[in-house]
């Protein structure tokens, strides 16, 4: 649980830095962003519902009428932390956003062409409302508004760690008892339905993701799940994921059927391949400390998965950061030279995938702590030999 007063404080510090980038304001729709700000997990409709966070003056959440109930149950209204203004149906919301912008301004009419105001929209806002605000604010430039929201975001404090662990435990058990259960003779579809009920049942709020990958479809990383029914002597690899208190889980598992009378163990060759990648996601982890470039982590892992003759089989970047969002920043790539810090939470998820074949991943969340890699995911990372009888 994230408490009431976290939001204060990151409502906050987003207006300090709106102020501090000379934003006259910060205009926030439906999704990660918003519920960062308010713990408001608004449905997203066609019906406008936006934060507008001024550099000066009252912070006022713009909500449906139909919603104010949703709108005024959340942790930022609920403290009064932020005015809530509902609209009826037959009103005007973004012409409502567009006098808010401008009363904060303190001026009442469109500015003239030498007084553009500079305005951030959170990046996920629909297009369909950013060009009609972009109507009523003819005076504005609009920039988004991860400018602002990144700072805060990318930096994950203990509440929310906390969470992102107890999804990480959750999602550990699901491997844990899909690996135990009958595998032979079902399909992909068959198991990733039971992983998805069991992300429910070990208390996620939502399934997010349940990649079963069997046989020839491990060599395809975002393979989903299809009708193939998985037989003894191959490869699963399990990627799934959800949210548990609104942060998200995922984690990859790579297992082996080997079925039973007769047996079938991995083949010497899926063994070593395995084993490369074990080297390369245990490395990379290892070197995960404040200070380190998020690319030098990618790097490490791809070192080791080259040098064995697999560079071109490793075939994306190693990691994604996670949070409210399945992927957000930072991300684990050649290019990006931002120094890793101290709370930024991350996967670490280095693949080998030999195309028509098999292939194999290893997926733990990583949280970079003072001292080094904090692993939030405890489930045993090597290859998972089961019987699936
Ligand atoms: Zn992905
Ligand atoms: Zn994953
Ligand atoms: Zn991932």
């Amino acid at each position: 649980m994230i408490p009431a007063a976290r939001y204060g404080e990151r409502l906050a510090a987003a207006r300090e830095l709106v102020a501090e980038r000379g934003l006259a304001a910060l205009l926030v729709g439906v999704g990660a962003d918003l519920r960062y700000l308010t713990g408001y997990e608004a449905m997203p409709l066609e019906r406008l519902t936006m934060l507008v966070l001024p550099a000066t003056g009252p912070l006022s959440l713009v909500v449906p009428r139909l919603e104010l109930a949703p709108a005024r149950a959340c942790p930022a209204a609920a403290a009064g932390l932020v005015e809530l203004l509902a609209w009826e149906e037959t009103d005007d919301p973004v012409a409502l956003v567009g006098r808010l912008v401008r009363a904060s301004t303190g001026s009442r009419a469109p500015a003239g062409a030498g007084e553009a105001i500079r305005v951030a929209v959170s990046d996920r806002l629909w297009a369909s409302f950013l060009l009609r605000l972009q109507e009523v604010l003819p005076e504005a430039r609009f920039g988004l508004g991860s400018a602002v929201l990144r700072e805060l975001r990318i930096v994950k404090d203990a509440d929310e760690i906390a969470l992102l662990r107890a999804a990480a435990h959750a999602a550990d058990r699901v491997v844990a008892a899909i690996a135990r259960g009958r595998l032979i003779g079902r399909s992909e579809a068959d198991v990733s339905r039971e992983v998805r009920e069991r992300l429910l049942a070990e208390g996620h709020e939502r399934a997010e993701f349940a990649i079963v990958a069997s046989g020839p479809n491990s060599a395809s990383p975002h393979h989903e799940a299809s009708s193939r029914v998985i037989g003894a002597g191959e490869p699963i690899v399990l990627d799934i994921g959800g949210t548990l208190g609104g942060y998200g889980s995922d984690i990859t598992r790579t297992l082996w059927v080997t079925g039973e009378e007769p047996v079938h163990p991995p083949y010497r060759e899926y063994l070593a391949l395995f084993a490369v990648l074990r080297a390369a996601q245990a490395e990379a982890t290892h070197a995960v400390r404040p200070g380190v470039p998020a690319e030098r982590i990618d790097a490490v892992a791809r070192e080791i998965i080259a040098t064995a003759g697999h560079g071109r089989h490793f075939i994306h970047r190693t990691g994604h950061g996670i949070g409210l969002e399945a992927h957000e920043e930072p991300y684990l790539v050649a290019g990006n030279g931002e120094p890793l810090r101290e709370g930024m939470a991350f996967s670490i998820e280095p693949g080998i995938y030999l195309e028509g074949r098999f292939g194999a991943r290893i997926e733990d969340i990583v949280v970079c702590a003072a001292d080094g890699p904090d692993v939030l995911n405890e489930a045993p990372r090597d290859l998972l030999v089961v019987s699936g009888e």
